[in-house]
């Protein structure tokens, strides 16, 4: 889409460290823009969310049985909360099989504060169709491969040929197989 892109890297955990984000952001400049989100979930967390349309995440969950993932309202998102610690640092909402995120700006390690730039927003009364165009415009979308997934993607690429391999003898073998029967038929005729 554009000349190559740099990406600046903020990770994101919950306190106890069970929920492990990584956000890569195209670098645009220090100032990081978070939403208040209006919403009673978040008010009550006083949580504030960031996202980049071009940029991409890597989700980690330590134990996902210590994660609940919370919907509410429209059910469309899932508020990845953690059991052990209550921190909530990221939101994903799936859009034909995408995920998509926000994280929330509170739960960052490595970034100078100074640099949220944070804005009240309400989304109250938004439609469903809307809530899931607008999440999709502006929310970031999963990384295809997990960080050290070289590994992962040199295997199904490897699995890939194998089972191309498979369907080639197997179109090979099996003609002889359905053939033989009736031709056994033709050189022992009944009577
Ligand atoms: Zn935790």
């Amino acid at each position: 889409m554009h000349d190559p892109v740099s990406y600046g890297r903020i990770h994101g955990s919950c306190h106890c460290g069970n929920i492990r984000v990584t956000f890569d952001r195209p670098d645009s400049g220090p100032a990081i823009p978070a939403r208040a989100c209006g919403c009673g979930l978040c008010t009550k967390h006083r949580a504030a969310w960031t996202s980049h349309p071009d940029g991409r995440f890597y989700l980690r969950i330590a134990d996902e049985s210590r994660v609940t993932q919370y919907r509410f309202g429209t059910k469309t998102a899932d508020f990845h909360v953690c059991l052990t610690c209550g921190a909530i640092p990221i939101v994903i909402c799936t859009i034909v099989g995408v995920r998509y995120a926000v994280f929330n700006v509170n739960t960052f390690d490595d970034i100078d504060r100074s640099e949220l730039v944070e804005t009240a927003m309400n989304f109250e009364g938004e439609t469903t169709e809307n809530r899931l165009a607008r999440r999709r415009r502006n929310w970031t979308p999963e990384a295809v491969r997990s960080e050290g997934g070289d590994w992962l993607q040199k295997n199904v690429r490897l699995g890939r040929w194998v089972v191309y391999a498979i369907h080639v003898v197997a179109i090979i073998f099996a003609s002889p197989w359905q053939v033989h029967p009736r031709a056994s038929f033709e050189y022992f005729p009944e009577g």
